[in-house]
């Protein structure tokens, strides 16, 4: 399906973006405050996603896989401020190793820590709690922006179809099934840092939501330029630096196994299985923000 107003619709759908991030700040109790998200399209039909079968796993999902007849899929970004990367930075400062029996928490969080054998991540390691609330807020937001904008699409005589903002992987195989962020390269969102993150030109401080339709939608260019400065030939690698857990080498790789082990831990440190999280590659970096 072909649309004359396309333009108006891309309008609409960052309006709903904008709107739905302002109304959650004022209604909802949260403490997280975003900038202003950013939205792309990609083609459902682009060669990449078919690239994905082997550049991570084949049992990626392709568009049509959420929406028979897939046409698009809209990705956005939605920047944190600028405070929150900056809390989760590490700070050399801070003291060394947390002391478990020293902290005031309840029998069963002592219970959950005592049983996790990398319990003992320096404190100034840890992700602050008001990186912990970002990422669990704004996966709450994802999940009301996505029914907002799948509505809009419903209304506007398509169907529209979104996988989770997490979880939607294998923690057997450490895969993904539907990778938002491969999805938000493809539609020209930003571009991959060493860290293996997107940045975008609101940094790569964020979260990344998407949706997949079968309403034909103008695409968007992806950028010429690469995001990172180490990839633009300059002298930078400090996510590296920031991974004191070794995970990130400066050969462009990830070791997927121990990055995990690190989120696992720290959502055993929060008592929350939702929140696998650490984040110090991407705060306190020159593409935090
Ligand atoms: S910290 Fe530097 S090297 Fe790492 S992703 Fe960001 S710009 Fe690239
Ligand atoms: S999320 Fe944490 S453990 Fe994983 S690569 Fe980034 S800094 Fe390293």
């Amino acid at each position: 399906m072909v649309r004359k107003d396309d333009d108006k619709i891309i309008k609409q759908l960052k309006e709903i973006l904008t709107t739905g991030v302002k109304e959650y700040t004022e209604k909802a109790k949260v403490q997280t405050e975003w900038r202003e998200p950013l939205i792309a399209i990609a083609s459902a039909q682009d060669e990449l996603f078919y690239q994905l079968k082997s550049v991570i796993s084949p049992e990626h999902n392709l568009p049509k896989d959420l929406v028979p007849e897939a046409k698009s899929v809209i990705c956005y970004f939605l920047p944190f401020a600028a405070p929150i990367p900056t809390s989760n930075a590490v700070d050399t400062m801070k003291p060394a190793m947390i002391n478990i029996e020293e902290q005031n928490f309840t029998a069963e969080k002592k219970r959950k820590l005592d049983n996790n054998k990398s319990a003992n991540i320096p404190e100034n390691l840890r992700p602050t709690t008001s990186w912990a609330k970002a990422y669990k807020e704004t996966n709450d937001l994802i999940g009301i922006l996505n029914k907002k904008l799948k509505s809009t699409l419903q209304d506007l005589g398509g169907r529209a179809n979104y996988a989770a903002a997490t979880g939607n992987f294998s923690p057997a195989e450490l895969i993904s099934y539907w990778s938002h962020k491969h999805a938000a390269y493809i539609a020209g969102l930003g571009t991959f840092g060493l860290h293996q993150m997107l940045i975008t030109r609101a940094g790569s401080a964020g979260r990344i939501g998407s949706l997949v339709t079968d309403l034909k939608l103008p695409v968007t260019e992806r950028p010429e330029q690469e995001y990172c400065l180490a990839k633009a030939g300059k002298d930078c690698q400090q996510c590296i630096d920031s991974c004191h857990f070794k995970a990130l080498t400066a050969d462009n790789r990830l070791n997927k196994e121990k990055c995990y082990e690190i989120l696992q831990a720290n959502a055993r440190y929060f008592a929350d299985d939702s929140l696998e999280i650490c984040g110090k590659c991407v705060s306190g970096v020159p593409c935090s923000i």
